[in-house]
This record gives C-alpha cells, sequence and structure tokens, in this order.
C-alpha cells in the first residue's frame, strides 16, 4: 500500500504480527479492558458455554485484534477472523456460522462496514443462534430456521456509534480502547526489543515510546525503522539520540505527529485562519477518504488537544498553532 509505515492502520503482510502478546497478563495497558475481560472469560469457561459477543471500539492499531485472539485463547476455542467489507452475501456469513465449533470465537474486524443485507443475517444468529433461510422465490418462498452452534461474535470498529443500533444492541460485552500513556508504550517498545533482539538503552524506549501516537502497533514500527538506523550508524545500541534522529529523518515530530497530521495541522492554519472548516472539505484538500480523517488522524490530534470538533467544523487549538510556530490569528475563540 502507499500508507507511510508509520500510519496505525494495518499493512496486509502484518510484520508486527509476531510481536502481538498472547495472554491478557502478557498484554500491556488497557487494564479496565482487561480486568473486566478476564471476568466474562472465566465465568464462561467455568459454565462451558459461549462467552457474551463482545464488541472492540477505538482507533486502530490500540489492540482490539489481539484481544479478540487471546479471549478465544484463554477461553480455549477455537479463533475464526473475517472483516466486514470482506462478506459480500448473506450466504457467505451463513457458510461461516455453520462451519463453527461450539463456543468458537468468530471475530469481525470493521464490523461498521458490514453489507446491510449480511447485517440482517447476523441479528438472529447473535440473539437466538439461528439462521433464517429463504428458499424458493416469489409466492412459493418460505423460511426455513437453521439452529446454529452456540458461538462468541467479537466485533471491532473505531467508533461505537458508526454501528446500526439493532446491531450494537446485540453486543452484550462494549469495551472501550484508549491510547496508550507513554509509560505503557515504553514497556511495549522494551518487550518488543527483547523479541527482536535488538540493545535499547531505556531513554531510547522512551524516545520511540513518546512518538508513537499513544498507539503500539505504531510503536512496533518504529522501533523496526530505528533499529535499522542503529544497526547501519551507530554501535548497535538505540540511545535516545539514535532514535531521536531516526525519527525526525522519517518526519516524525516531538509530538509524535507524522507528515500526514501536520498537512491536517497546516491546512486549516494557512487556508481556514484555524478554523472552523468541514471535514469534507478538510478530506477533499488531503486527498483522504472521510473515514481516514475522522477515524485515524483526527483522534489523536484531538486526544492531544491540537484541535476541537465543534457543531461548526474542525478548529484549531492554541497548542496547535504554538506546534506549527505560527501566531495564533487575533480573535481566535481558543
Ligand atoms: P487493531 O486490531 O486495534 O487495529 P492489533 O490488535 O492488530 O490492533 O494490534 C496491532 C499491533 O500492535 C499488534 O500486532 C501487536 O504487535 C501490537 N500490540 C497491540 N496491543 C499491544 C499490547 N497491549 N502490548 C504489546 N503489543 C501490542
Amino acid at each position: 500500500t502507499d500508507q507511510p509505515l508509520h500510519s496505525p492502520q494495518r499493512q496486509p503482510d502484518d510484520p508486527d504480527a509476531a510481536l502481538r502478546p498472547k495472554s491478557l497478563t502478557e498484554f500491556i495497558g488497557q487494564e479496565a479492558a482487561r480486568d473486566n475481560l478476564r471476568v466474562f472469560v472465566e465465568a464462561a469457561r467455568g459454565r462451558g458455554e459461549a462467552m457474551d459477543h463482545v464488541l472492540f471500539f477505538g482507533p486502530p492499531g490500540l489492540g482490539k485484534t489481539t484481544l479478540a485472539q487471546i479471549v478465544a485463547k484463554e477461553l480455549g476455542v477455537g479463533f475464526r477472523a473475517t472483516s466486514g467489507p470482506v462478506i459480500a452475501k448473506a450466504g457467505d456469513l451463513a457458510a461461516l456460522l455453520t462451519n463453527l465449533e461450539p463456543n468458537d470465537v468468530l471475530f469481525i474486524d470493521e464490523i461498521h462496514r458490514l453489507n446491510p443485507v449480511v447485517e440482517e443475517v447476523l441479528y438472529p444468529a447473535m440473539e437466538d443462534r439461528a439462521l433464517d433461510i429463504i428458499i424458493g422465490e416469489g409466492p412459493s418462498a418460505r423460511s426455513v430456521r437453521i439452529d446454529l452452534p452456540p458461538f462468541t461474535l467479537v466485533g471491532a470498529t473505531t467508533r461505537q456509534g458508526l454501528l446500526t443500533t439493532p446491531l450494537r444492541d446485540r453486543f452484550g460485552i462494549p469495551v472501550r480502547l484508549i491510547f496508550y500513556t507513554e509509560a505503557e508504550l515504553t514497556e511495549v517498545v522494551n518487550r518488543g526489543a527483547r523479541l527482536l533482539g535488538v540493545a535499547m538503552a531505556p531513554e531510547g524506549a522512551r524516545e520511540i515510546a513518546r512518538r508513537s501516537r499513544g498507539t503500539p502497533r505504531v510503536a512496533g514500527r518504529l522501533l523496526r525503522r530505528v533499529r535499522d538506523f542503529a544497526q547501519v550508524r551507530g554501535a548497535g545500541e538505540v540511545t535516545a539520540a539514535v532514535a531521536d534522529e531516526a525519527l525526525t529523518r522519517l518526519e516524525i515530530d516531538a509530538l509524535g505527529l507524522d507528515a500526514m497530521d501536520r498537512r491536517y495541522l497546516t491546512m486549516i492554519a494557512d487556508i481556514y485562519k484555524g478554523g472552523p472548516v468541514g471535514v469534507e472539505t478538510l478530506a477533499a484538500g488531503l486527498a483522504e477518504p472521510r473515514d481516514t480523517v475522522e477515524e485515524v488522524i483526527e483522534p489523536f490530534l484531538i486526544q492531544l488537544g491540537l484541535v476541537a470538533r465543534t457543531a461548526r467544523g474542525r478548529c484549531l487549538n492554541d497548542a496547535a498553532w504554538t506546534h506549527l510556530g505560527l501566531p495564533p490569528p487575533s480573535g481566535s475563540q481558543t
């Protein structure tokens, strides 16, 4: 793909799959989510039943897929994975569901992008463990109900609000994932360095963590790039100076913003005098899909307090002007 190396979005041959934690204990951060999951997993295991359906929501790269795999592993059941846009027809979903073993986990990434016809099939499957199949056509058509094995649906999406209400209501366990703290990402980086056999100075790990956009997937990617750099340029050890030099070359600034983040901020500053400006306009100007702007670029900028989403559009806060090294326009409202 043409996505930058440090993009939080998944890439086709995901190299960071090797760094995935394999148990809830090994999983760093997201303590509230982990504590809840531990209870539900234990309870379902104890009863020998399928766990209730789980919905993970939060920005890309925070560990939704990883947690789904961990849940299946800790439940001691099979794991099947697919994604919303891949399931083209109702029959595709029916085939997946009828092939599950009892209590299996079926993971559907980007579940908000399910075709509405397919989504209809999911409702009775989730609620009554049944498929309603229409046989025949026209006046002789009739509906036949097929029972399914008990299963746990684990859905993942960037924002809970992207799901239709009937789908959202059918998840018993909604789990929100949040951006990681610098301390948590430092742990993620140190763990990754150990697994990859990289000599890592404590300050080097902290520097990478600080610039990872609150996202473990980004931390893993930056770690690889910094490792290459340390190997070629330095004595092999990743010090703060080596990390800083490598990340600066990758155009990742002190706050962890990449070139796209800065293009977004600069566009609002230069062309729209700090806003408000509508997201459609920004997406067109950046030549990025609106979804990418809303689900990938903006959440972290909002978390940092650089940008505000208002009813009239996006506005830069003072911190953004400071970060860009520009004076805020007089009469700015932030
Ligand atoms: P999502 O499904 O939310 O996009 P993933 O579960 O695919 O995110 O996680 C992306 C990558 O980040 C994983 O391959 C894994 O290497 C790493 N990762 C995610 N969460 C953690 C964590 N808590 N600790 C360590 N590494 C993590």
